[in-house]
């Protein structure tokens, strides 16, 4: 079987726009694994090309994040069928995509789609009080976070339905004793809003470890607050977070032995 991750790059092949999605999702794939969101080689992050009509870019199931590069990426139509990928034995997870490919097909708003099974995420997932506003960070989500019941691993037509009416208008989802979910207009925010979501559940895992009493704020300051958070609000996110985590990424990938992201 040929399972060698050095791919040759298709940056002259595809369109500019095409190439820059593809770069910023090998990206995303690399931070999700730089702060310690992957579980071995599961879990997608899909995001919709631009100046496409519905095709995606999904990774190779099968290769771990940290060796995901822009031209591994595999292009999919809205349905998960491929449409490209490169010469290689690995293909993509089509079961995994179904939970993508609902939301991408019902929120036409959403460039991204970010799935994690995360030790965090998967314990809030399981709380009964599902995620609390103790901090800050977790106030962001008060009234705009979704929560999906498990309802075991195979995704059918019906539950999609649910996935995406439990999601809502919302760029966050629980998927109760499953993980995280989050989604965005760019690649860039549904990072943001998953690496908000993800420490927002490790502090509630051990503020409630600690065995004390716990305080939170109060209605107003809750709504006022969550409000004040959201990207439309001051400010998109990701815009300014972005040129910083990829000159992070950059620096370090010169150093990993890892092919870099950008290739
Ligand atoms: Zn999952």
């Amino acid at each position: 079987m040929n399972y060698t991750t050095d791919f040759k790059s298709i940056r002259a092949e595809v369109s500019a726009q095409e190439w820059q999605a593809r770069v910023d999702l090998a990206a995303c794939y690399r931070l999700v694994d730089k702060y310690g969101m992957t579980d071995l080689i599961y879990n997608h992050i899909t995001a919709r090309i631009p100046g496409s009509k519905d095709h995606l870019l999904i990774n190779l199931y099968g290769m771990l994040y940290k060796e995901i590069t822009a031209s591994s990426l595999v292009k999919i139509d809205i349905e998960g069928e491929i449409i490209w990928k490169p010469e290689t034995d690995y293909g993509i997870n089509k079961s995994g995509y179904v939970i993508h490919g609902a939301i991408h097909k019902a929120r036409p708003d959403v460039a991204c789609v970010l799935h994690t099974h995360t030790r965090a995420g998967i314990a809030v997932s399981a709380m009964k009080c599902g995620l609390l506003p103790l901090s800050q960070t977790a106030i962001r989500f008060v009234g705009h976070i979704g929560y999906h019941d498990y309802e075991g691993p195979a995704v059918d037509l019906d539950e999609r339905e649910r996935i995406v009416s439990d999601l809502g208008p919302h760029d966050a989802l629980v998927m109760r004793n499953h993980g995280l979910l989050t989604c965005g207009a760019t690649i860039q925010q549904a990072f943001n809003t998953m690496y908000q979501l993800e420490l927002s559940c490790r502090s509630q895992v051990d503020a409630m470890a600690a065995r004390t009493e716990l305080v939170m704020p109060g209605e107003n300051v809750l709504a006022h607050t969550a409000h004040l958070y959201q990207p439309g609000t001051r400010r998109p996110y990701g815009v300014l977070e972005w040129p910083a985590m990829l000159r992070l990424l950059e620096a370090e990938d010169r150093h990993s032995g890892y092919p870099p992201y950008w290739h």
